[in-house]
């Protein structure tokens, strides 16, 4: 639908929504990982999880709102079959008013054969890996081609490293030649907007080895390269054997962050928040939204909502999730909250804020709550300001942590 037709059936000015869908499947876990992902080797529990997934789609449906962006991320999206992607799409369009030019996102990794992955996973954890299926029995070209007619128009692929033994290390299960392979499956079946995902700190990493994966990265052509240093998050088991493994320290960690984005910018990306680059007008639509504090729908295990003036929390449990008890914590968000959201999350991109916006949200003039801290920090080199905007510049940017707890008074 487009948005005057909307106007037209409803009488009003729409109200933009995005939609997250979450897919916790993956083939194997990554050493680093402590998203919400569970091993899955069964078409049944998938199966049973999509049938899930239609029924809260169905209880959550509503036409006020113009859907723009829809976001399949995981998990391994791509270990659902493109049939059930297609179901969930339908579902969708079915209970929500979905734009005609609307975003679509899937987040997939890279594609192997059950030969790589036993000569490529360097652990073992109780698998057998003999089990392991090509996601995609009719080749991946047909799975990608499949999923551009019905609808998908943008990938996020999970590459990290160009380097084969930094992937070992963190329990990647492809190799950069397969993952070189899917993307170009992906631009062969019509994807002209791909996202990859490069990592830096990680064990036994380099500047060197960082920027021979950063131009391999940028030859690969995508529009959209998200770049995130390593989080060592407690509980995984990585953070259990990090003494075993050279992890590069926060100074190294700082220089390559720095190394990066001089590539990224003298090849022609636009640094547009502090962690995603992008080509002309390729920027994501629907990880924007987060960004701006719009609106937005998660649905499936796990995921959360900003909608309605709340943040919803769904369900993390499987078996609740799967019989029905979908959205475990339903929070009102206090004006203070947004506020400290809105600084925090507008001030990690680019374009910054807007002090109008700012003043129309909260009632607050910027300048008079912040002007200060904000002048002695722009004194330093970390700002750039017009009469209504304010935004870190990539002095800022390097440092955004300090500089976002020195303006809103917190510990980092
Ligand atoms: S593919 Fe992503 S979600 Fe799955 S285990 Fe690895 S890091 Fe976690």
């Amino acid at each position: 639908m487009t948005m005057i037709d909307f106007i037209k059936n409803n009488d009003k000015s729409p109200s933009f929504l995005g939609i997250y869908i979450h897919i916790p499947f993956c083939r194997t876990k990554c050493l680093y990982c402590d998203f919400c992902s569970f091993v899955s080797r069964s078409d049944g529990e998938r199966e049973e999880y999509v049938s899930a997934l239609l029924k809260e789609i169905e209880a959550r449906g509503t036409k006020e709102y113009l859907v723009d962006t829809i976001y399949f991320g995981g998990g391994t999206p791509s270990l659902l079959s493109s049939k059930q992607i297609g179901r969930i799409l339908s579902a969708l369009r079915e209970n929500f008013v979905v734009c005609e030019d609307v975003e679509i996102t899937l987040e997939c990794n890279p594609m192997i054969s059950k030969r790589d992955v036993e000569e490529a996973v360097p652990y073992g954890d109780g698998l057998d890996l003999r089990d392991v299926e090509d996601v995609a029995p009719y080749g991946v070209e047909g799975y990608f081609a499949q999923l551009r007619r019905i609808g998908v128009n943008r990938l996020s692929i999970g590459i990290q490293s160009a380097i084969d033994s930094e992937l070992k290390l963190i329990g990647r299960r492809h190799t950069f030649e397969e993952a070189k392979r899917t993307f170009f499956a992906a631009r062969e079946s019509g994807f002209e907007n791909i996202s990859v995902d490069l990592m830096f700190g990680i064990p036994s990493q380099t500047m060197e080895s960082l920027e021979i994966s950063l131009r391999q990265f940028i030859s690969l052509g995508a529009e959209h390269i998200s770049i995130y240093s390593l989080q060592l998050e407690e509980g995984t088991p990585l953070y259990r054997l990090q003494d075993r493994y050279i992890i590069p320290d926060d100074d190294v960690v700082a220089s390559m962050y720095e190394n990066v984005v001089s590539l990224m910018k003298e090849a022609g990306y636009s640094h547009y928040e502090i962690s995603n680059f992008a080509k002309e007008d390729r920027e994501s639509r629907h990880n924007s939204k987060y960004w701006r504090l719009d609106e937005y729908l998660g649905l499936g295990v796990a995921a959360h909502s900003d909608f309605g003036g709340k943040r919803l929390e769904n369900t993390k449990d499987m078996a609740k999730y799967l019989s029905g008890e979908c959205v475990e914590n339903e929070l009102v968000i206090g004006e203070s909250e947004r506020e400290f959201e809105f600084l925090m999350l507008g001030l990690r991109t680019s374009e910054g804020i807007s002090k109008s916006e700012f003043l129309h949200r909260f009632g607050i003039d910027f300048d008079v709550k912040y002007g200060e801290k904000v002048k002695k920090l722009e004194k330093m080199g970390y700002f750039w300001q017009n009469d209504d905007r304010i935004a870190l510049n990539e002095r800022g940017f390097e440092v955004s942590n300090m500089i976002l707890a020195q303006i809103l008074d917190f510990d980092y």
